[in-house]
């Protein structure tokens, strides 16, 4: 049987999986519940004596449990992915992200073979602005649901690449000179903005930024929080934020009366917590002003990543929305006075960007020929993607003269991917018996170990050179390479004989040989 070409979105609020068709279009499938997206919550129903089922309940089933059993249930753990733990206890204990992250997984997987589309490998999204140990977490808990990534792509580019593919200017071959696309993605819980240059056939990533702690459900926690304000004034003090059932009560509530907001002048929240029963009109220009500093953090961002470019507004020929949080009329309103161009919604917001990864999938499954898997799809035949890092990495090296700690970037931020960079430091002592690596990431010290060297003969002299190599590849992912050189005279560095070498993998926080 032939490879279905499968995307994943693993998304902070909701996931979505879709798959290629013959035609090269691709198709969302749909959850056992006959659902479009799967709510990324997973619950572990309380047993007989407090056992904890080992089979958790996710997506929508979980979603309605929340309220009753709030401690059992995990919401967001994207958001926490490259901690090492969920930020709190579920059902008394704690958890690893990537593993809460998995359920999900798990779950999409066995949705796509009662659809009758099994498969193993998948191409699994992560946000443009992912770290590199955030990335890892992803691979992990694919690994844990028993899928094979065939990638890791950024989310944007996903959704660049069903802009680019399915809905026109590349249909004919070629884009008539070179589109230059700002794709804004507010989710759930994370932003992204990235700049996408699109020539031909190639999708060319010139730059990127977001902010993985803001997202739509900081929106519903500012309309929770006026809600929470108009109940205290009501009720005696009495804080429903304090009260756990009471508190995922008040977020479905607020993040309902936003939603309506998105099509209605004015709505009604009405809540009720132990017999005290609320009803507050919110009108959609009490809720603007309610989140104006939220929509102008991601404009802000906006503005910088065109700026970083080297660009203005007026270099770019589109915006793209994606992203369940750009179906609040505000943010188009203001995108388009930010910058004179009319945001586009011709995506569907939700599924843009597991159709992305599917037509990712695709490309990759079908490099040796598209034929092999797809009947008859020119709009992708050609097509290439190439995508940069999104943060510089490097390592705090101790200058020779001051005795500090610098930060000596080896591999600069908006490289393209895969990205190597090589760097010569030297010894401090003689026959020195390791090497620290303090690796930075935007300039941020990650992680320090020290590498043991052998003991060698003849001893090496201080100041022997080390060559350092990273190599950032296509998923995101980092490898290091250090080298001890041994220096003769008028040899230069690059041709000096190298007497040990490690090759080192930096997964989940950890260097691995
Ligand atoms: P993620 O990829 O982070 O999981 P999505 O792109 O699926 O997120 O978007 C989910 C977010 O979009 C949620 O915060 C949800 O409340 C919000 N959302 C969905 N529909 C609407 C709407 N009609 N108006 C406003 N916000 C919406
Ligand atoms: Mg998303």
């Amino acid at each position: 049987m032939k490879e279905i070409p499968i995307g994943i979105d693993l998304g902070t609020t909701f996931s979505v999986i879709a798959y290629l068709d013959a035609y090269g279009r691709p198709q969302t499938i749909r959850s056992a519940e006959g659902e479009i997206s799967t709510p990324s919550v997973v619950m572990f129903e309380p047993g007989p004596g407090g056992v904890i089922s080992a089979n958790p309940v996710v997506g929508r089933a979980a979603v309605g449990a929340a309220a009753m059993f709030p401690e059992h249930v995990a919401e967001m753990m994207k958001r926490d992915m490259g901690r090492d733990t969920y930020h709190r206890p579920v059902a008394g204990r704690n958890w690893r992200p990537e593993l809460l992250q998995s359920f999900v997984l798990a779950k999409l997987k066995h949705d796509a073979q009662l659809a009758e589309m099994p498969f193993r490998r998948a191409v699994i999204t992560v946000p443009a602005y992912f770290n590199n140990s955030r990335r890892e977490c992803t691979i992990e808990a694919a690994a844990l649901a028993d899928i094979e990534p065939l990638a890791i792509i950024n989310e944007p580019t996903a959704a660049a690449l069903v802009y680019g593919t399915q809905h026109g200017f590349v249909d004919d071959g070629r884009v008539a000179g070179v589109e230059r696309i700002l794709v804004y993605d507010l989710g759930g819980g994370t932003f992204d903005v990235t700049l996408m240059e699109i020539e031909g056939r190639e999708f060319r990533v010139i730059g990127t930024d977001g902010d993985v702690e803001l997202g739509g459900r900081d929106w519903d926690v500012a309309i929770a929080n006026r809600i929470a304000e108009e109940f205290m004034a009501q009720f005696r003090g009495r804080d429903p934020r304090l009260d756990g059932r009471g508190f995922q009560k008040l977020m479905a509530e607020a993040e309902n009366a936003k939603r309506m907001l998105s099509n209605l002048e004015q709505t009604v929240i009405n809540l009720e917590i132990g017999g005290d029963m609320l009803r507050m009109p919110l009108s959609r220009t009490d809720f603007e002003g309610l989140t104006i500093d939220l929509l102008e953090r991601t404009v802000f961002t906006s503005d910088k990543v065109v700026r970083d470019a080297g660009l203005n507004w007026g270099d770019l020929t589109r915006i793209l929305l994606v992203g369940g949080s750009t179906k609040m009329p505000a943010i188009a309103r203001r995108l388009e006075e930010e910058s004179g161009i009319a945001a586009s919604k011709v995506l569907a917001a939700d599924e843009a960007v597991a159709h992305g990864a599917a037509i990712y999938a695709g490309l990759l499954l079908g490099a040796k020929g598209i034929r092999e898997i797809i009947i008859s799809a020119p709009q992708l035949e050609g097509v290439s993607v190439k995508d940069i890092c999104s943060h510089s990495l490097g390592m705090l090296v101790k200058d020779r003269k001051t005795r500090e700690l610098r930060d000596s970037v080896i591999i600069e931020k908006g490289s393209r991917l895969p990205a190597q960079g090589e760097r010569y430091y030297e010894t401090t002592v003689a026959n020195q018996r390791g090497i620290k690596i303090r690796l930075t990431e935007a300039h941020q010290p990650i992680f320090e170990n020290v590498i043991p060297l052998p003991e060698l003969s003849p001893p090496l002299p201080e100041r022997s050179p080390v060559r350092v190599e990273f190599t950032f590849d296509n998923n995101g992912c980092l490898e290091i390479v250090v080298e001890l050189l041994r220096r003769m005279q008028g040899i230069q560095l690059s041709a000096s004989q190298v007497i040990h070498q490690q090759r080192i993998r930096f997964v989940r926080g950890e260097l691995k040989s």
